[in-house]
This record gives C-alpha cells, sequence and structure tokens, in this order.
C-alpha cells in the first residue's frame, strides 16, 4: 500500500530527499481511510493539479480519487510510492468542494474519504459521455410522406434543424414513441448524435411568472440583490404558509441564472413534489434538473456530469444535492429548513442544512433557509443578526390563515374503538355537504401501532429493535417501522397459542380510514401515506385527483402536510395533536407545533376560509394553545427562554456517542469506559450512559453518551481527545452525532 499519510515530520536539508519530490501527489480516495495517500507521477504524465479525478492503485484494485491539497510527505522512500494510473477526462473538484470535504469531516469528526464519497455519487460520470443517438429533420423531406397532424407536431419541434432525444420530442409534442420511429421508418426524421447536455434545459429567466404582490417584490428584490453581491449571505426568508415563499426564493434563482451562475434547492420530500415542479416549469420555462435516491443511474451520471460541466443551471434535490460539483453556485435554498429530514443519521452524519450554510460561505454565493416555522436555531441567527431576515405576513390573494380549535377528548371522546369524535365527524360531514374537501392527518402509517394478545398480554415486537410491530393490514403483515422486519399476522398468538385473541390497539391511517369509510360512507375517499403514494406518478396523480374534485376527504399521514396547494380544502382534522409530545426529547413540542402548522396550513388555501380541529387530551398544553391562538412567535420565544438557562441548543452545543454492538456486554463495556474516561473541564459535561430508547436497533444493542457544552466552547477537539483516550473493542462502533436532532 502507498504510504499512508504522517503527522508532519521535520524536513530534512532539500539535498538529501529523494528527486521526484515534486512528482508527488496526495490523493483523497473515497473510502473511510485515515486520509490521504501519496503517489508518484510516472515520467509521461502532467503532475494534476488539486481537484482533479485521478485512478490510482490501492490494495491491488484500481481506485478513483481526487488529488488533494498539501505537499506529499518527502521522507517516503520513492520506491514505497505507487504509480498514478490516469487523470480522468472530467472537470476538477472546485476547491470550495474540496475545502467543504475537509470542513464537514473535521465537524462531524468523520474520515475525509467517507465525506468525499459523497461527492462522488455517480463513479461512472468521471469518464465522458458516450454520445447518445437521437433525431433530426430529413432535409429535403421525402416527397410523398403522409403528415397527420402528429407528425405535424413533431416536424414542428424538429424544424430548428437540431437534434432531438426521441423521448423528450414524443414528450414535448404530445405524442407516443411510435409516432417518432414511424416517422424516422417514413424517412421523414434521420439519426444524429445528440450533445452530451442535451437532455438539460437551460431554465429562462426572463420566461414570464407570477406578478408579484408588493409584499413580495420587496422580498424578491432582496433576495436578487443578495446573489448579486456574489459573496456569501444567509437570508432566512420566513412568513406564514401561502404567503408566496416559493414564488419569491425562485427570484434568487433567476437572478443566479441571469448572472450566469447555478442554483440549488433543497426540498424534504423531492419525489412528491410534483406540484413544485410545476411551478418551477410554469417560471422558467422548462423543468430544473433533479437529485434524489430514486434516480435511474443513467440519470444519475448523465445529471452529476451535466452539473460538473455547467449544464444543469439548477438542481433541485434532496440532501444529498448539496455535494454535487457545481463549479459556480450562486444560491442555496433550503426549503422547510425546519424539516429535521435534512439530518443524515447514518454514516457521516450531518444536517443538510448547516452544510448548506457552509457551503454558501465557501462558494461565496447567497444561502436562503425559508420557513413558515423556522427553527429556533434559525430564528435565534436571525435575531442575532447573523442571518438576513426577510418576513411575508401575509397569505396571497383573499385566503386568510384558518381558524384553529381544539376538540377536548376528555369532554367529547370517541366511541369505544373508535377515533373519531362526535365534533369531528360532525365538521367533516357539515364541510362535505358544503362541496368542499377535508382532510383527517394521523402521523401513523398503518393500521394499529401495536398487537396485543387479549389472552395473555403477550406484545408483538420486533426480534431486531426495541419497537412494537405496526400491523398493515391491507398486507396482513406485522412490519417494524425500524429495521424494515416484516412477517404475516399470525393466527394465533405466538405465546399462549390462544386463537382469535390477537387484538389492534391504536389507530394508524389505515384503520382512520376504515372508520371513515363506515362513518363517511358516500365521501370519496383517498389514503395518502409513504407506503401507498410510492413517487412521482402517484403524487401527482393523486394531487390531480384532489385538485380535479374527485376526491371528497383525503386521510395522510406527514407526507400531506408539506407543500400541498388543494384549493378547495377547507377543514383539517388532527385525529391526535398529542402523537409528537410524547417522546419528550428537547425539540418535541417545537417539532409537533411546527408539523401541526404546516398541516394546518392546507387548510383555506383559496376564497373559502380555513378550519383546524385539533383532537387532544390536553388542550391548555402550551403547544396547544399557540396553534390555536395563532400566536407561534410567543411560543418560540417561550421555548427559547426554556432552552437559555440551561445552555441547551441553539444556546448550547450538543454531541451525541451512540456506542454500538451485536454483543449486549461489550456495548455496555465500551459504553462504561468512555463514561469513566469523560472529559472534564469548566463549560462542558458528559451526560450518561445510558441505554438508547431504541436499545436494540437492527440487532445491534446502543447505548448513549452526551456532550454538553456552552456556546463558545468547540466540542471536536474535546470529542478527538476524549475517544483517542478510550480503546473499544473491534465488535462496538462508536457514532458520534454533533448537534443531534434525534435522541432515540
Ligand atoms: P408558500 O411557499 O409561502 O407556502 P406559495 O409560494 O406556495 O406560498 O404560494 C401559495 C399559493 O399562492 C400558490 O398557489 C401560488 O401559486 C399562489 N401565489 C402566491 N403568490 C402569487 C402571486 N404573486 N401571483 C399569483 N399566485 C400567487
Ligand atoms: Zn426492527
Amino acid at each position: 500500500m502507498a504510504g499512508a499519510r504522517r503527522t508532519p515530520v521535520h524536513v530534512k536539508a532539500a539535498s538529501l530527499l529523494p528527486e521526484d519530490v515534486p512528482r508527488r501527489i496526495r490523493v483523497l480516495l473515497p473510502l473511510p481511510l485515515a486520509g490521504a495517500y501519496d503517489y508518484r507521477v510516472p515520467e509521461g504524465l502532467a503532475v494534476p493539479p488539486p481537484g482533479s479525478f485521478v485512478e490510482v492503485p490501492l490494495g491491488g484494485r484500481e481506485v478513483a480519487g481526487v488529488v488533494w491539497d498539501g505537499e506529499a510527505d518527502p521522507t517516503l522512500p520513492a520506491s514505497r510510492l505507487k504509480p498514478l494510473l490516469r487523470v480522468f477526462d472530467c472537470p476538477a473538484m472546485t476547491a470550495p468542494l474540496r475545502r467543504l470535504v475537509d470542513w464537514i469531516a473535521s465537524y462531524t469528526l468523520s474520515p475525509p474519504g467517507a465525506v468525499l464519497r459523497m461527492t462522488m455519487s455517480a463513479p461512472s460520470a468521471l469518464e465522458p459521455a458516450a454520445p447518445t443517438a437521437g433525431w433530426r429533420r430529413a432535409d429535403p423531406p421525402p416527397p410523398a410522406a403522409r403528415i397527420s397532424p402528429a407528425r405535424a407536431r413533431v416536424l414542428a419541434l424538429v424544424a430548428d434543424g437540431a437534434p432531438h432525444a426521441g423521448g423528450l420530442l414524443a414528450e414535448a409534442a404530445g405524442v407516443g414513441p411510435g409516432v417518432v420511429r414511424g416517422m424516422a421508418s417514413a424517412g421523414l426524421l434521420e439519426p444524429a448524435l445528440l450533445p452530451p447536455d442535451a437532455r438539460f434545459a437551460r431554465p429562462d429567466p426572463a420566461h414570464q411568472g407570477s406578478v408579484l404582490t408588493e409584499g413580495q417584490a420587496d422580498a424578491a428584490r432582496a433576495l436578487r440583490a443578495a446573489v448579486a453581491e456574489h459573496g456569501f449571505s444567509v437570508t432566512l426568508l420566513a412568513g406564514v404558509t401561502g404567503s408566496g415563499k416559493t414564488e419569491v426564493y425562485l427570484e434568487a434563482v433567476a437572478e443566479a441564472l441571469r448572472a450566469g451562475r447555478q442554483a440549488l434547492v433543497l426540498l424534504p420530500e423531492i419525489a412528491l413534489s410534483t406540484q413544485w415542479l410545476d411551478r418551477f416549469s410554469a417560471r422558467f420555462g422548462c423543468a430544473p434538473a433533479l437529485w434524489h435516491s430514486e434516480l435511474t443511474p443513467r440519470t444519475r451520471r448523465d445529471t452529476w456530469r451535466a452539473v460538473a460541466e455547467g449544464a444543469a443551471p439548477v438542481v433541485v434535490g434532496a440532501r444529498s444535492a448539496l455535494f454535487l460539483p457545481f463549479p459556480d453556485l450562486g444560491t442555496i435554498i433550503v426549503d422547510e429548513e425546519h424539516e429535521t429530514s435534512f439530518k443524515q443519521e447514518e454514516g457521516v452524519v450531518y444536517s443538510a442544512r448547516d452544510m448548506a450554510v457552509v457551503r454558501a460561505r465557501l462558494t461565496r454565493a447567497a444561502a436562503v433557509l425559508v420557513s413558515a416555522t423556522p427553527s429556533l436555531e434559525t430564528l435565534t441567527n436571525a435575531e442575532a443578526g447573523r442571518y438576513r431576515l426577510l418576513h411575508l405576513p401575509l397569505r396571497h390573494g383573499a385566503a386568510g390563515l384558518p381558524q384553529v380549535s381544539a376538540i377536548d377528548l376528555r369532554t367529547c371522546p370517541p366511541e369505544r374503538g373508535r377515533f373519531l369524535s362526535p365534533a369531528l365527524v360532525e365538521a367533516v360531514n357539515a364541510t362535505i355537504a358544503r362541496g368542499e374537501q377535508a382532510m383527517l392527518f394521523l402521523n401513523r402509517r398503518g393500521y394499529a401501532p401495536l398487537t396485543l394478545c387479549r389472552a395473555c398480554g403477550h406484545r408483538m415486537r420486533c426480534p431486531n429493535c426495541t419497537a412494537w410491530l405496526v400491523e398493515h393490514r391491507l398486507q396482513r403483515r406485522l412490519q417494524c417501522h425500524h429495521c424494515g422486519h416484516a412477517e404475516p399476522i399470525p393466527p394465533a398468538c405466538p405465546a399462549c397459542g390462544a386463537e382469535g385473541t390477537l387484538a389492534a390497539v391504536g389507530p394508524g391511517v389505515e384503520r382512520v380510514q376504515e372508520e371513515a369509510a363506515e362513518v363517511f360512507p358516500d365521501a370519496r375517499r383517498i389514503v395518502m401515506a409513504s407506503d401507498t403514494i410510492a413517487g412521482p406518478a402517484a403524487a401527482s396523480e393523486a394531487a390531480r385527483r384532489i385538485v380535479d374534485r374527485e376526491v371528497d376527504l383525503i386521510i395522510g399521514t406527514q407526507i400531506v402536510a408539506k407543500g400541498w396547494n388543494f384549493p378547495d380544502l377547507t377543514l383539517v382534522g388532527v385525529v391526535d395533536a398529542d402523537l409528537g409530545l410524547a417522546g419528550g426529547d428537547l425539540r418535541a413540542a417545537e417539532r409537533t407545533v411546527q408539523l401541526l402548522h404546516q398541516v394546518s396550513g392546507r387548510a383555506g388555501r383559496a376564497d373559502a376560509p380555513g378550519h383546524v380541529l385539533l383532537q387532544t387530551w390536553n388542550p391548555e398544553h402550551p403547544v396547544m394553545q399557540a396553534l390555536i391562538g395563532g400566536d407561534l412567535d410567543a411560543f418560540m420565544r417561550a421555548e427559547a427562554d426554556q432552552r437559555r438557562p440551561g445552555h441547551w441548543p441553539p444556546f448550547g452545543r450538543l454531541a451525541a456517542l451512540i456506542v454500538s454492538s451485536e454483543d449486549e456486554a461489550a456495548a455496555d463495556r465500551a459504553a462504561r469506559d468512555l463514561g469513566r474516561a469523560a472529559p472534564q473541564g469548566d463549560g462542558f459535561e458528559v451526560l450518561g450512559p445510558a441505554p438508547a430508547p431504541l436499545a436494540l436497533l437492527r440487532g445491534r444493542h446502543r447505548r448513549r453518551l452526551l456532550l454538553k457544552a456552552r456556546r463558545d466552547i468547540a466540542v471536536q477537539p474535546i470529542l478527538h481527545e476524549w475517544l483517542a483516550r478510550v480503546p473499544v473493542s473491534n465488535q462496538v462502533r462508536v457514532q458520534v452525532d454533533v448537534d443531534p436532532v434525534g435522541f432515540l
């Protein structure tokens, strides 16, 4: 193996150094190794500059990596160095992206190669694309060909004489692929090679979008100015649901395009964001490039390459899009910035929202954080003047904010075995009778969260996790929502053998749907949960049916909470408003307010006023009071007052260590060793070890420790020193989570 990077050594007199030192390079590989490795550049190859994508040998394999910054170790004998094999024909990784990799690695205590791997997410894109075949107009056209209306539409599109991709051509002309093939055999079209980036259209900033209201126009102007500064800034774009935040931040995208730079929009549920994509197209005349985990390998490859070449000017994507190789990013927008799904919990544990701000700083771009319910972190940064603040106070058009009230389940309980209170049933009936639409929201998939034997009390648990199995009645299975374990619903209790005694306890959306079918037999219903609405096609079909009024009642989990615009939806009923408060972690109240406010925001987006009914056992709870009174600012101020004295985030720092092992005793031992060796000092303390709430996850036993520090203390050096002092057996994994969001 090539020499691993060592800690700096005393440089010997230059004359003693091997002659080939100028021809040595450091290469970072997308592997969880300690750092960059040194290689030599063989005669006949130019020394590639930092950022070049190169291929090098590693343990008998050939691996692609990136030439990293810094000097190779001059003291290593040349004979120990393996040769660089080749340099890829691919745009180099920019310096700001290399600095981002280093920054995230040191902030999250991850191996730099593990972070690099997130940037090299389409390895085949390092090779230039083989040209693909398309079609162009045959010139001259064959004299006798029949020109149907469908063919005429295709001919109009190819009138420019340029090659077009067959699929796009058919789509744009609204014809089947057979029409294009038929035209080719008739000699109307001839094959032609496409330029490699032809599939990424250029969004047109001059295309006519909505006419902004005065308040929107002011905010848009401020965002355009931030982008035009060509420097680092962060702006919080806050404003009630439906106030036009999307319309406004698209103007930041337009400004980046006008300056010839690129734009990135991060959305939490990209696969379901069909309405968002329609609005983008309405504003810019074509679709943006997409980036998420469901892309085909081919599209992934082409998109990565087009981004690197600057040929994809706008990307909208999930958090992983943050690591695409944009050469010149003008703005990064994080929509629904408060969403916890921006936190990646596996592998490199990072917050895409926070790292978007870091990337913007390194690349001198304007970051825009957008939310109707900003996180306390972001609000605090805005209040401290670190972030600029733009606020849209009004809903667009005639729509006012919905009126929120509580249904007190203590005085108005549902019938036994039911989950919809009489008051909620009546409100849904009245809404549907007026010809409007209603939504029932319950943030829980499946039929029932717990299955219990009425004879012996046995509860059906996941064999791999500390979790109940959730019944999915449609699929006739019990599922673990943590590890994916699934088993058929057993005919008899596995503990006592009694038959017909297994009972469903508590509701999931499937059970609400079952109840709705009985209570509202004439209502046309749709269930929207991640297992029924699995991808973009299903999402857009569901949205179409709702907007076209083929549906009266929507029953859904958190996927219905965000972004949707259903003009005739006027009632939202929250089946269990207390659900999110149960876990009781640091942000449970904040998150519940955010989620319920988001889902409330689906009601009354057009002219008819909206109503929201919260079924709760505790209407006096500050969360319910904040939603009912509509004063989220006061709620967030109270939240801040609670966290400030104890130095809880954002007024202090947290880092979690999650110790896990398949061997329970080994996990305990390592957690105890870490606990005993916990660092001590002024301004920080270590809590734990304690069993994690998910004490068993995917077959691994888990223990947690928490480092809690004042805000002015950097936790990374403390963690480094601590972890270096405590050897753990190789059966044990210690995962570091800086700025934890989840505490399971
Ligand atoms: P937010 O992102 O704040 O929830 P949106 O940008 O989604 O708000 O706007 C809500 C609705 O109002 C959308 O249907 C949008 O098309 C419409 N809308 C907002 N501003 C305008 C405008 N200036 N002209 C026309 N429609 C608008
Ligand atoms: Zn499980």
